[in-house]
């Protein structure tokens, strides 16, 4: 664009930084552009990025961002402040198609892929809902949707959160969260260094074929055994995620067998308490149950920690996310 109004091409750093760095929302405000670029670029194109038309705030401080696209469509984004950071859960598409029957998003069925600049639009959206010396350290793809099953947007977002004439966010406070997509894991990991999650949930392939039905084409073997082809760096180790499900995936043989199923990687374990949402039949584990699970894995040498729920007074907790499809509005004031 900036070759095309006739341009040298350092004029579209300038304009990155305004955009990604600065915050920026309008090209006016990029004070070091030649009037006739300004001009140009107000003529041919619009910085709008999404704003969050609600904000609810938990108790815990966590805040859940209701971001409504142009289309109509809705997706939300959830700051969790903690001790020593300030983590940002980002949605990669309206919906999802994945059906894991303990996640509430599933229910809406995959409505659309986010594009690249309504992903990286959640981080500038966050930005402004920061409280004062409050800053994002932290990036998770683990909102709305299947990153992986949206990936070269994924992967142009990645690129804006990770350049220097972009976000420069470090690839090792980002983490992309997936359900298993087994080729585009690999291939994700050969184009950048970010941090791969991987949501496990069973230790068999017939419990996961229910609960993470993309189990049927990626099983238990073929997860794992890409798991350790992936290219980690030396200190890296892949993360699984395994939900609590009381009586479903809880028990100490789940727990042994987990071990086992482990052995041949560099893992850890997150253990996450299931979040219940309206109209799902599963509970989630006891407190001693999840303890004694824990203790278990320790016993067979497998880091694990255990995540606490985080912002469920307001629904922005893992798997609580749904967004209210609205009517595109007909005009916008
Ligand atoms: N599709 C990606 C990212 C979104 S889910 C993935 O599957 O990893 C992010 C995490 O929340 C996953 O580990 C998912 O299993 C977990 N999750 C989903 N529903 C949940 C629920 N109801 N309670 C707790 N965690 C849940």
């Amino acid at each position: 664009m900036v070759a095309e109004a006739g341009e040298r091409s350092y004029r579209a750093r300038q304009i990155a930084h305004w955009v990604w760095q600065k915050n920026v929302d309008s090209f006016e405000a990029m004070r070091d552009l030649p009037e006739g670029l300004k001009l140009h670029l107000k003529e041919h194109f619009t910085i709008a990025p999404p704003r969050a038309a609600r904000v609810s705030r938990s108790a815990d401080r966590t805040r859940k961002l209701l971001l409504e696209l142009g289309d109509g469509e809705a997706i939300e984004t959830v700051i969790i402040p903690a001790d020593d950071r300030v983590t940002l859960c980002i949605s990669s598409q309206a919906g999802c198609a994945m059906d894991c029957e303990f996640c509430a998003t599933a229910r809406m069925g995959l409505h659309r892929n986010l594009t690249t600049a309504e992903t990286v639009g959640q981080i500038v959206a966050a930005r402004r809902e920061l409280e004062p010396g409050e800053e994002l350290t932290n990036y998770v793809f683990m909102g709305m949707g299947e990153p992986l099953a949206n990936y070269p947007r994924l992967t142009r977002a990645l690129t804006i959160m990770t350049a220097g004439w972009g976000m420069a966010i470090s690839p090792r406070r980002i983490t992309v969260s997936t359900v298993g997509l087994v080729p585009m894991m690999e291939r994700l990991l050969a184009e950048f260094q970010v941090n791969l999650a991987v949501s496990l949930h069973a230790t068999t392939d017939e419990l996961r074929d229910r609960l993470a039905p993309i189990n049927r084409r990626y099983p238990l073997a073929e997860l794992i055994g890409a798991c350790r082809r992936l290219p980690l760096k030396r200190r890296n180790r892949v993360m699984f995620e395994y939900v609590m499900l009381e009586g479903v995936n809880d028990s100490l043989a789940d727990a042994r067998r987990l071990v086992k199923l482990l052995s041949p990687l560099r893992a850890k374990v997150n253990l996450i308490f299931f979040n219940p949402f309206a109209g799902s039949p599963l509970r989630a584990s006891s407190r001693a149950q999840v303890e004694a699970f824990r203790a278990i894995l320790h016993q067979g040498n497998l880091t694990a920690t255990v995540r606490e729920s985080r912002g469920t007074d307001i629904q922005a907790a893992c798997g609580q996310l749904y967004a209210v499809h609205h009517e595109a509005p007909a005009e916008r004031v």
